[in-house]
């Protein structure tokens, strides 16, 4: 089935969302292609404090709750369906959807995000959801009262380890050198959490357990040596990858890392076709620059819609 629209915009996080508001606003029939589960990484953020507008900490859930339920009082239609291919070099766009839908939308916003980066060990994806995670929100809860792992130096890793720490008796944060790339702040609440013992130039070598984990063996960097940690969960959050492989066969250009090339103003290397958010940030990944971004996508779109008309 092909449907002919103004604007189709891929992603439905804080990105999607932002770029859907002010495009809707500036008179563009808008459909968000959201995917099975609408809503990008936020769904699983436990609880954020740096999103301008709240007083008190807000779940990820509620932000994009709040964001669909606007987006559609504004008139944006939201679909749980998940594009697999973009085509056209010029205006309108081809986008098909897994289901076999097809929209023919005259510009398309790139809002797709990104999704958790694992370590590539070999019992990883046996022992997943059997103890190793990439969502501690999703599966924490499976971890009360266990001895649990946290893997990564960012903010997610360190928010994760303090998440958990609310119904573990002990959680290892295990990161591969001494300085971390999570905020300050941040740093310091892991620091003075007396459950929370941080391992150090160390990377994960093995993940024990057949059925189950049992353990994880790290490895110190700087002696070599090994070392078994007695723990039931592995959560791992070493950083996010762009969800862009559906565009790999299109015309819109990607760095060598899958972002999507987009300049200041989010146009990419096609004309008509807009970025915004995870996907197209190698820097800042925050939920507000995305919701920036955009913004920004939303209003560029608009002005080339009205323009070919
Ligand atoms: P990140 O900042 O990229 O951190 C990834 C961490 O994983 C780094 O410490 C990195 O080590 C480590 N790492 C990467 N690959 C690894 C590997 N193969 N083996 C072992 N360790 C590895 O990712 P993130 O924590 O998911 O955060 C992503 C973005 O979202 C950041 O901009 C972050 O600030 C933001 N974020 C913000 C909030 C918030 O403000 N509330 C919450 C969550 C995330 P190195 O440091 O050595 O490279």
């Amino acid at each position: 089935m092909k449907k002919e629209i103004d604007l189709l915009v891929i992603g439905a996080g804080p990105a999607g969302c932002s770029a859907a508001i002010y495009a809707v606003r500036a008179g563009v029939k808008t459909v968000i292609a959201g995917g099975s589960v609408p809503g990008g990484q936020l769904l699983q953020t436990n609880e954020i404090e740096n999103y301008a507008g709240f007083v008190n900490p807000v779940g990820g859930f509620e932000i994009m709750d709040t964001m669909h339920k606007q987006c559609k009082r504004l008139g944006v239609e939201i679909v749980s369906e998940e594009i697999v291919k973009l085509e056209g070099h010029k205006t309108p766009f081809i986008a098909t959807c897994a289901s076999g839908t097809v929209y023919e939308a005259k510009s398309v916003i790139i809002a797709a995000g990104a999704k958790a980066r694992w370590l590539g060990l070999p019992e990883e994806e046996h022992l997943r959801g059997k103890g190793v995670s990439a969502c501690a929100t999703c599966d924490g809860f499976f971890m009360r009262g266990k001895t649990v792992a946290v893997i990564g130096g960012g903010n997610t890793a360190f928010e994760d380890a303090l998440f958990l720490s609310q119904f573990c008796p002990k959680v290892y944060l295990v990161h591969r050198r001494e300085g971390f790339r999570a905020d300050q702040v941040t740093v310091e609440q892991a620091r003075k959490n007396p459950k929370i013992e941080f391992v150090l130039n160390a990377v994960p070598e093995k993940i024990l357990g057949t059925e189950i984990v049992e353990g994880l063996r790290v490895k110190n960097v700087q002696s070599g040596e090994t070392q078994d940690l007695a723990v039931s969960g592995v959560f791992v959050a070493i950083g996010a990858v762009p969800q862009t492989s559906f565009l790999k066969d299109s015309l819109v250009g990607l760095s060598d890392d899958g972002l999507v090339l987009a300049d200041e103003r989010t146009h990419t290397t096609l004309e008509g076709v807009f970025a915004a958010g995870d996907c197209a940030d190698k820097h800042y990944r925050q939920a507000i620059i995305a919701a920036g971004t955009g913004a920004k996508a939303g209003i560029e779109a608009a002005a080339f819609i009205n323009k070919h008309r």
